[in-house]
């Protein structure tokens, strides 16, 4: 019997899941005593640095300028003081690749003097700049391979700060990743510039509200993590979930979700010391997590931090997404970044809480005290709609993946369709506006359309629609259609570039109004009415869910556009690399970098798939089902001589499961030969775009093909035959 118990494995974490939580006892500390002890923050400079650096320093901070390189060194050398005093060895810059989350090359803060000893050091312009080899980082064929040469250079607005190592600390230097040309060739360089750009636009229109003071608007963010959590043995047991993230076999459990039971229950012991221990490595790195509870799915989960500017928000979740890994490894749990791990039960994502302030702390999504304070508001909120109007498609492009696929418009997750959500009160007011007499607007009327008293309302107004893929929340709009495994950094680079133009096109219209002698009320409401009548078929307040949505949409001609091969196009759509262009965040190379970076991205990750499904079927789901079929051939055989002794003796139902596991086993061997064969004619496609659109078309619905007859199988087969983690195990079991 033990030669044909093949499920070995999976039975010996089920007896050893009971006695697997241990918990610490860590005497609690107050947050505050920790928090930022491995952060160089504002503070630790403003006590380390001479005063006039520090000055400087703040300076080209707050006004997101170049640093003087004469500060360099000065800044160096307290970081350095600073890091050895907290046990570290070397130092890193810290970057975003194209392609995975960070990177990282660590050097020693070793020199050695003449007499052959070792000091420490670390030079300004090592802070300043660092060349990691960059030639096998992907660039999108922005750069051939002979001048591969990139150069990382320090972001100061985003604070330095170290990873506890197990022996000794790295010292962790936010930086950019940039070619020798110029070209941006990580995430985060159109991130800064997109961040300027919105700044100047939003300026522009303060300053036609005459706001003489503000400096510099910025954007901030608060991004929502969702996450799974399974047993870190389960996680081993299954390939697919160690190689793709996901799991592409599994049959559903008799409980899933339905019973709707795990949304804001209470957190298991084991999940709480996991979570706590998150929070006590972000809280020293000085990131502010806020809120954690369960989430729809079994073992599922959220986290989410209090917003900060966008640039350090958008580093603060890469480093959340890190930690959460390293944590989860020592509490023998795995973490699930993916959008959709499990098929049948919810997905995950990321929701972008996306808001801009002025340099004076000013939200400037925040309906104001005054009618003209609201009239500003309006300007910026009608700059949102229009831009997710006309550059949705572009938005849908930037948070598209093939992980996103199984998410978007899956029931459960926005729809592809982008829409923006803005509550009954507001849309009312909008309604009204284009509704008025638009000639000769006063301030009475204005007063008329209840401008005048949008913030008391609007504040309490608890109208929420989680089904919207951009809703606005009362003071700032969230974007919910990200997938959680991936940067929040481009999406907020669409946005933030969007927007920007949005209100440069507000802004010349409005200036062109009041050369023609209007008064800046009369300008604006003529300008704003125009462009909400304009964008009206972008907001949606229904259910996002629902089929009639659907067809709603296409009616109102917004994109629906349902996989990453397809969605891609609108990175290189002209209207889109032209507003790109002319907002300088990306150049022409840029962002057809990108482009092809994403195709890359989506064609291996369905090659990898798909080789994975073919060989998890070849050794593991088969051999069971044929286990299965030897022990069954033994009964009937057996039935079948005894029928001789005992007549009337049936064996019906054991050759009848014979005959539908026999049937299921043919059925997968030929999907998976039919799935093989349309990667392998997709191997022959050269041009990028044409192969990921013949692998959305062709192998990803054979990908389910396959799936359909293995989990029938995993329904039929004795259970000690099966090898692999069922769902009902790792959704259910910790
Ligand atoms: P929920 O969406 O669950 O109701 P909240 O509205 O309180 O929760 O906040 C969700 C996230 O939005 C948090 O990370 C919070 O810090 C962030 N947030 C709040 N205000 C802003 C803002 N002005 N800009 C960006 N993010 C914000
Ligand atoms: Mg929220």
């Amino acid at each position: 019997m033990a030669s044909e118990t093949n499920n070995f494995a999976r039975t010996q974490v089920l007896l050893q899941l009971a006695g697997n939580h241990k918990s610490e006892n860590i005497t609690p500390q107050t947050t505050s005593s920790y928090y930022n002890s491995n952060c160089f923050n504002d503070r630790i400079m403003r006590d380390k640095l001479p005063k006039e650096i520090y000055k400087k320093l703040r300076a080209s901070i707050r006004r997101g300028e170049k640093l003087d390189m004469s500060i360099a060194d000065a800044v160096a050398h307290a970081m350095k003081e600073w890091a050895l005093s907290k046990g570290v060895t070397h130092f890193t810059h810290w970057f975003q690749p194209q392609t995975g989350l960070t990177a990282e090359k660590h050097d020693a803060f070793i020199e050695v003097d003449e007499e052959g000893e070792v000091i420490e050091r670390f030079r300004g312009e090592q802070l300043v700049q660092g060349e990691p080899d960059a030639s096998s980082f992907p660039s999108g064929g922005m750069r051939s391979t002979f001048e591969a040469r990139g150069y990382t250079m320090w972001d100061p607005s985003s604070p330095a700060f170290i990873i506890e190592g197990p022996r000794s600390n790295i010292l962790c230097i936010p930086s950019v990743f940039i070619s020798y040309t110029g070209d941006a060739l990580d995430k985060k360089t159109p991130l800064l510039r997109s961040i300027q750009a919105l700044s100047n636009s939003a300026l522009r229109i303060l300053r036609l509200f005459g706001n003489e003071t503000a400096n510099r608007v910025i954007t901030t963010a608060g991004i929502e993590q969702e996450y799974f959590l399974v047993d870190k043995t389960f996680f081993n047991l299954r390939p697919d979930l160690r190689i793709t993230g996901r799991t592409l076999i599994g049959a559903e459990p008799p409980k899933g979700q339905q019973m709707e039971d795990h949304y804001f229950g209470s957190i298991k012991e084991r999940v709480l010391a996991f979570m706590q221990d998150v929070e006590f490595e972000l809280y020293k790195l000085g990131v502010p997590t806020k809120t954690r509870h369960n989430e729809v799915a079994p073992h599922q989960f959220e986290m989410a931090p209090i917003f900060s500017e966008v640039n350090v928000a958008t580093d603060r979740n890469h480093l959340t997404m890190e930690v959460m890994k390293k944590v989860a490894n020592r509490h023998g749990l795995a973490v699930l970044l993916h959008e959709k791990p499990f098929a049948g039960v919810n997905g995950s994502g990321k929701h972008n809480n996306w808001s801009i302030a002025d340099s004076e702390g000013n939200n400037l999504l925040d309906p104001g005290k005054t009618p003209e304070e609201n009239l500003q508001f309006l300007v910026f909120l009608i700059a949102v709609l229009h831009s997710v109007y006309y550059y949705g498609d572009l938005l849908r492009a930037s948070i598209t993946s093939a992980n996103n696929d199984h998410r978007l418009g899956a029931n459960e997750a926005p729809p592809a369709i982008m829409s923006v959500f803005l509550g009954t009160q507001l849309s009312a007011i909008l309604d009204s506006i284009k509704a008025g007499r638009s000639a000769r607007v006063t301030a009475e009327n204005i007063f008329d359309l209840g401008i005048s008293n949008l913030p008391p309302v609007l504040r309490d107004y608890t109208d929420r629609n989680r089904t919207s893929p951009f809703a606005f929340t009362g003071n700032k709009f969230e974007f919910r259609a990200i997938g959680s495994s991936s940067s929040v950094s481009l999406p907020n680079v669409m946005l933030n570039t969007a927007v920007a133009d949005s209100l440069d096109l507000l802004g010349a219209e409005i200036e062109k109004e009041l050369a023609r002698e209007k008064d800046l009320k009369t300008a604006v409401m003529v300008v704003l009415r125009k462009h909400i009548r304009d964008t009206e078929p972008i907001r949606f307040d229904g259910n996002n869910y629902s089929e009639e949505w659907e067809q709603e949409a296409a009616r109102r001609n917004l994109p629906n556009i349902k996989n990453t091969a397809y969605a891609l196009d609108a990175l290189v759509a002209p209207k889109n690399v032209d507003m790109l262009m002319r907002q300088k965040v990306f150049t022409r190379s840029e962002i057809e970098s990108r482009y092809h970076t994403k195709l890359e991205q989506y064609i291996k990750t369905l090659e990898i798939e798909s080789e994975t499904l073919a060989n998890m079927v070849d050794i593991w789901v088969v051999p069971a089902a044929v286990a299965y079929q030897a022990r069954l051939i033994k009964v009937v055989r057996g039935l079948a001589d005894l029928a001789g002794l005992t007549p009337g003796l049936s064996y019906k139902s054991e050759l009848e499961l014979l005959s539908v596991v026999t049937a299921a086993v043919e059925t997968i061997r030929a999907k998976r030969e039919e799935l093989m064969r349309a990667l392998l004619k997709s191997e022959s496609i050269e041009d990028l775009s044409k192969k990921a659109k013949f692998i959305a078309d062709h192998v990803v619905p054979l990908m389910s093909e396959v799936r359909k007859p293995a989990d029938e199988l995993e329904h039929l087969v004795a259970d000690d035959l099966w090898p692999l983690p069922r769902y009902s195990e790792m959704l259910f079991m910790m």
